[in-house]
């Protein structure tokens, strides 16, 4: 049996996750299987700790009264001067005013360093009690400042060897030892997995993965109908060897070798080249099950080398959201920015091979509704479409720097969920509208086409500039040009916006794509549902989307986000959601 160092019902101390803080703790039990400590904070927090994350009472020096880290005065003034690239960094304002009492401490921590412990005083994070009396749960009972949160908020596309030069820099200015790294990864890893886990979890994940590839094929079977409506479900299902074809998997492979070429080509904003206005476009139309299948066979194929290197990735390049449990991190990937050299595989399938394979078989059907219903052009609704998407997909990678700060970057790992996503679900199911145009016309006539326009540019506007007020805001919160909004400080140092349009509802730009995606789908009447099923995917996706960056916003700055709440009820819709 492994020895284990602590009783049951030991006082001693332990590290707080993700901090190099230490805090009394008892001993509950302890696990021979995974050789985890499961102790008990003084606030009733219950944790997993790893054995070198305790340490005896005695290990520790008793401290001065009034230098005590609980000292909320104190907290208050390290939290303020607090910086976020590393977790164990000193506060700037500390180190440049450094006191005789704060050289003797250091001394003091150089010494306690050597015996391999760990001095309280000396680091700059601090737990912050979110709501006064000691809550339930964990998650609700604090908010860690920002240098405990391992969740970065703005992602650099440097090369990793730059980045890496930058940490060493870090890490030299750092005072205190240099084992604490290594401690920070092994308790982030021990929080991770004790956290709780998104989209039902990995029952969730698993029933996800299996169950979206053949709810877009069901789909795609069912718009090829005559008569699309869900009484006719389920679709006449074609015979498995008609879906697939070698040479539209090589095709596919082709497309996305030569948009990863065009990406590492240094050819600025200029993206939308026509090099396949020589491919006959109509091919892709006949094949277009197989060419869904090729890309699914892909993004599985893809996921699974995700996954297998994400095996081998250091501990500080996994994502805050994977959890140690295989099937879910396969799902939400495990891996938060995988590179080959200085190629980023989930930036780049964010933007190009989805949005513009989107684009593409936009094309393809605008020609196919052509061919197939003998005209000379293409009807209003299929142009409406095409171009409505168009501008949404240029939008897109015009402003792509934007996506450094969305979650899909900042913390969901690249694993399943965002490759089908890009890969599959963005071009082939975004695309379906223009897909039912080809075999079911929808003649509009122009004051109805003047009225879905309209829509479409009211629900661009708020997108936009929602989105650019932000981005703008983020990026030098000093702007002149917003100085007329109003915002509220928050301890991690960033402000929210509390006027303009994010005084408006709390996701005005979810309120525009909304807009937007109800404008996409009108153009194809309303015969049948099926074309709608977008706007109704999309509700669902960014009501849960805007459920989950609430609950990190709530986690990131605490008692300053529910003062935003206060102030801007309405999360979506006003006066509705
Ligand atoms: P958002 O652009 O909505 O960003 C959310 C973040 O903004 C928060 O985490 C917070 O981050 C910051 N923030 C929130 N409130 C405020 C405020 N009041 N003042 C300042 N900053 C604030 O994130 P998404 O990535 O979800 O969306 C980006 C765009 O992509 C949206 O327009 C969305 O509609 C679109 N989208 C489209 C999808 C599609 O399939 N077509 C799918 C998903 C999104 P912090 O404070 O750390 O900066």
């Amino acid at each position: 049996m492994p020895s284990r160092k602590f009783a049951d019902g030991e006082v001693v101390r332990g590290r707080w996750p993700g901090s190099s803080l230490y805090y009394e703790v008892e001993i509950l039990s302890h696990d021979s299987n995974s050789q985890l400590y499961n102790v008990k904070y003084k606030d009733g927090t219950e944790l997993e700790l790893k054995e070198s994350d305790i340490k005896p009472l005695t290990s520790f020096r008793q401290r001065k009264s009034g230098s005590t880290s609980s000292s909320p005065s104190r907290r208050r003034g390290s939290r303020s001067r607090s910086r976020s690239r590393s977790p164990g960094r000193l506060p700037k304002g500390s180190r440049r005013s450094a006191s005789a009492s704060y050289q003797a401490d250091l001394k003091e921590a150089r010494k306690e360093a050597k015996k391999d412990m760990l001095e309280v005083k000396l680091t700059p994070l601090v737990l912050v009690r979110v709501f006064g009396s000691p809550p339930a749960s964990h998650s609700e009972k604090f908010h860690l400042s920002q240098e405990s949160s391992y969740i970065p908020t703005q992602y650099s596309l440097r090369a990793r060897r730059e980045e890496i030069k930058l940490k060493e820099v870090d890490l030299k200015e750092e005072t205190v030892v240099t084992k604490r790294p290594a401690l920070l990864r092994t308790s982030e890893v021990t929080a991770t997995q004790s956290k709780d886990l998104e989209f039902g979890g990995v029952p969730g994940a698993f029933l996800i993965m299996l169950g979206l590839p053949a709810f877009l094929f069901l789909l795609l079977l069912m718009c090829k109908q005559k008569e699309p409506s869900l009484l006719n479900f389920p679709p006449p299902l074609p015979a498995l060897g008609d879906l697939w074809e070698t040479r539209v998997f090589g095709v596919y492979l082709l497309w996305f070798l030569l948009q990863a070429l065009f990406h590492l080509l240094p050819i600025g904003k200029v993206r939308l080249s026509c090099f396949f206005w020589n491919v006959e476009l109509y091919y892709v139309y006949h094949h277009f099950l197989q060419f869904a299948l090729a890309a699914v066979v892909f993004a599985m194929g893809l996921s699974v080398y995700l996954y297998a290197r994400a095996l081998k990735a250091p501990q500080d390049e996994l994502s805050p959201a994977s959890s140690g449990n295989a099937i879910y991190d396969f799902f939400i990937g495990r891996e938060l920015n995988p590179r080959i050299g200085t190629f980023d595989l989930k930036y780049f399938c964010e933007l190009r091979p989805g949005l513009i394979g989107w684009v593409v078989i936009n094309l393809v059907m605008l020609l196919a509704e052509m061919k197939e219903q003998n005209r000379a052009a293409p009807s209003l609704a299929m142009i409406l479409v095409n171009s409505f998407q168009l501008l949404y997909v240029v939008d897109a990678l015009w402003n792509e720097e934007a996506l450094l700060t969305t979650m899909d970057i900042i913390h969901d790992g690249f694993g399943f969920m965002l490759a089908f996503g890009d890969l599959v679900w963005v071009p082939f199911i975004y695309s379906f509208q223009a897909f039912y145009l080809v075999s079911h016309p929808n003649e509009l006539s122009w004051p109805m086409a003047s009225l879905i326009i309209a829509l479409k540019l009211c629900g661009f506007v708020i997108f936009r500039c929602a989105n650019s007020q932000k981005n703008a805001f983020r990026k030098n919160p000093t702007d002149p040009r917003l100085a007329h909004l109003k915002t509220i400080h928050t301890s991690t140092g960033k402000n929210l916006l509390v006027s303009g349009w994010w005084g408006f509802v709390r996701h005005p730009n979810y309120l525009g794509d909304l807009i937007m995606a109800l404008a996409w789908s009108l153009p194809c009447g309303f015969n049948h549902i099926l074309p709608y099923f977008y706007v109704i995917y999309f509700t669902i996706l960014l009501v849960h989307r805007e459920a989950r960056d609430e609950h990190h916003c709530r986690k990131k700055y605490g008692l300053a986000w529910e003062k935003y709440c206060q102030r801007v009820p309405y999360r979506i819709f006003p006066y509705i959601y």
